[in-house]
């Protein structure tokens, strides 16, 4: 089957996550001591079991909210079916956010991740807001709080303190400066009491979280905006935030999303006050490489379960794989995948060099940037679009919900709204460009990749100066097609 595709594409049509990795990365030149082990087990548990719990979490539906126990005190607690644990905790069992600590790097963690998504988009969620709570509490926080919570944090078992980070409030998540309402007030010793609402809360029920808020009497404006940290229980044991209800979502079911009240919350400052906007921007890096690595994760599931049917359905004579207008898409789809993960990949690379910078960020941090504006962009739509195409080769069955490519295209439209919708990739990417030249930074980074063929070095002067008669347009015209530059910058990846 298959003799037109080379071979070891077939290999990752055939849906090993973990091989498709080992594929591109050697693993053990990083010297994480038995991290492929840890990967290739994980992979095996997910085979052997986690994706039938996966599957029975995504069929249960929405997770129930017990408000209150049987003497009336308020509990909150998000019911799920005992599954839903097992499958949650086996990530941070194996270390998913531990190693983090344990090897100063974030690679570990976007490995994992990657294993992760292609079996379960949803699950992706509660490590990276654990993992966009952890980072920035390691960075900003005092020393006392470090102590108390990053090793709760460390845990690899069922005892782990979950993270969330919450902004998104009812009047909008992309325009944060003019939505946040929460407000917050100083009563010392380092301490904040918040009063306010978010609306899309996910991993609600988490330990800790880090909240936007807008500090009493300062600018209605983004730069009004500061990082707090809060804890699910008050000093005396009594709930520190509320949960009014949950979502009902059409995917993304193995992490409960709800609505939090905070009434009188204890909070603590992260960092600066001045420095909020900054910090708030830092907690989404991490989350939008997790959405940028589990995109990838997604196109791969995807091709996979598009290569299983169509290797084995029977239409006009051959199997439908065989037809040349298949067989060209599949080459076509493939080499997106590769693209997307190149692309994806410098992005972890570089992101694991600058995740421990604090304002005033380095350049090699404005690199990351507009790298992880334009692959969060990318490589989401693609996801979706390549999730769409698997349902197609499926035909009918594709629609189906006792198949599971019908749950891939539920799980995968979330990917492009998570972390910030396109239009914001590519406005907040735009005036990265505009005001601090970062594709330049880009263009360098490029140049030294493609450094003696002659070919590539054109190809990327090509799009060098088509950015530099972008540049010249006027204002509304340049956001009007930032689009297309995007499009332009991201297919440099196809060259690598
Ligand atoms: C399942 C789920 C879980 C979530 N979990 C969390 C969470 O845990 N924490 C959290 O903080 N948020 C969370 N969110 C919220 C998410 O981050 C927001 O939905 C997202 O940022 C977009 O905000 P919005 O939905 O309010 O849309 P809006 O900001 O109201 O935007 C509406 C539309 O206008 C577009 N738009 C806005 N400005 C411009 C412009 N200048 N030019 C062109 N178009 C523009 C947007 O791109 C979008 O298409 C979650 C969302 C979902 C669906």
């Amino acid at each position: 089957m298959g003799s037109e595709l080379d071979k070891s594409v077939e290999n990752i049509l055939g849906g090993s996550p973990v091989d498709f990795l080992l594929r591109f990365i050697d693993i053990d030149s990083f010297g994480y001591d038995g991290l492929k082990t840890v990967l290739r087990e994980y992979e095996k548990w997910f085979f052997e079991r986690g994706q039938f719990y996966s599957d029975s979490v995504d069929r249960h539906g929405t997770p129930w909210l017990k408000m209150f126990d049987e003497t009336g005190k308020r509990v909150d607690e998000i019911q799920y079916p005992s599954e839903y644990w097992e499958l949650l905790y086996e990530g941070y069992r194996r270390g998913i956010i531990d190693m983090v600590f344990r090897y100063d790097s974030v690679i570990p963690f976007y490995l994992m991740l990657y294993v992760v998504t292609f079996f379960d988009a949803g699950l992706g969620c509660p490590y990276t807001v654990s993992l966009s709570t952890a980072l920035p509490i390691s960075k900003y926080g005092d020393s006392a709080l470090k102590d108390e919570i990053i090793p709760k944090m460390r845990i690899c078992g069922p005892d782990v303190w979950q993270g969330a980070t919450w902004m998104t409030e009812i009047k909008g998540g992309s325009d944060l400066g003019y939505a946040v309402e929460t407000e917050a007030y100083e009563v010392g010793d380092g301490r904040w009491i918040l009063n306010g609402d978010k609306y899309f809360s996910s991993n609600v029920g988490a330990q800790v979280a880090v909240v936007a808020a807008r500090p009493k009497n300062s600018q209605r404006n983004v730069k009004g905006l500061a990082l707090f940290v809060i804890k699910k229980f008050k000093g005396d044991g009594s709930l520190n935030y509320f949960v009014r209800r949950l979502k009902n979502k059409i995917g993304t079911r193995s992490v409960p999303t709800g609505e939090v009240e905070f009434r009188n919350t204890e909070a603590y400052l992260l960092g600066k006050k001045e420095w909020g906007i900054y910090e708030i921007l830092d907690v989404l890096n991490s989350s939008r490489l997790s959405n940028i690595f589990g995109s990838v994760a997604v196109i791969q599931r995807a091709l996979n379960l598009a290569y299983k049917f169509a290797s084995q359905r029977f239409a006009f004579g051959r199997y439908v794989f065989e037809h040349p207008l298949m067989l060209k898409q599949f080459r076509k789809r493939v080499s997106e995948l590769f693209k997307c993960f190149n692309m994806a990949w410098d992005a972890v690379k570089i992101y694991n060099e600058v995740f421990k910078e604090v304002p005033p960020f380095s350049d090699r941090f404005l690199l990351f940037r507009i790298l992880s504006h334009i692959s969060k962009y990318y490589t989401a739509e693609v996801a979706i679009q390549t999730s769409k195409w698997a349902m197609e080769v499926w035909g009918g069955l594709g629609i189906l919900e006792e198949f599971p490519v019908e749950r891939l295209f539920r799980e995968s439209i979330i990917l492009s709204i998570w972390e910030g919708t396109p239009h914001r990739q590519m406005l907040d990417g735009l005036e990265t460009i505009a005001k601090k030249s970062s594709h330049k930074l880009l263009f360098d980074f490029l140049k030294e990749k493609f450094r003696g063929d002659e070919f590539k070095i054109k190809k990327l002067k090509e799009v060098e100066d088509y950015t530099e008669r972008f540049l010249d347009l006027p204002d509304n015209k340049k956001e009007e097609d930032i689009e297309d530059l995007f499009v332009k910058i991201a297919d440099l990846w196809s060259y690598l």
